[in-house]
């Protein structure tokens, strides 16, 4: 579905994010995520669509974090892995739950959670992490 041009960057940039929207060339059939304006493949010649994916995929790899960045603390220790989308897009990010249970090759899907916290301000940021669907 199109992006009405009314609506102001940020929120389209917050539906991206969070509804795993991505790209899509007619030209190739190959899907980006996160959304590309050019295809690396067909350049000019591509013909380029929004893309929603369905939020399923498997864990290609995965290391274990246990000494996060700043905001992360009270995750740790957890899982950061790259996964390939069910479409074919490969992107990182966490998964939540039990680490121990993390495997490549392991099926997972999208969930919306709490990313971080900024203490001083009390903002709280959201966006997609993973857990394990079997
Ligand atoms: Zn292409």
């Amino acid at each position: 579905m199109p992006y009405k041009s009314s609506v102001p960057l940020f929120w389209r940039l917050k539906k991206s994010k969070y509804n795993l929207i991505g790209t899509k060339c007619n030209t190739c059939d190959k899907v980006f995520f996160p959304k590309k304006s050019l295809c690396p493949n067909c350049r000019r010649r591509g013909n380029l669509d929004d893309f929603q994916f369905s939020g399923k995929g498997k864990i290609v790899s995965f290391t274990v974090i246990r000494v996060p960045p700043e905001g992360f603390e009270k995750y740790a220790p957890y899982a950061a892995a790259i996964i390939e989308l069910d479409e074919g897009a490969r992107l990182s990010g966490q998964i939540v739950g039990d680490f121990s249970k993390v495997e490549t090759g392991k099926p997972v899907r999208a969930v919306f959670r709490k990313i971080n916290e900024d203490g001083n301000e009390g903002l709280i940021n959201y966006g997609l992490k993973w857990e394990l669907s079997e």
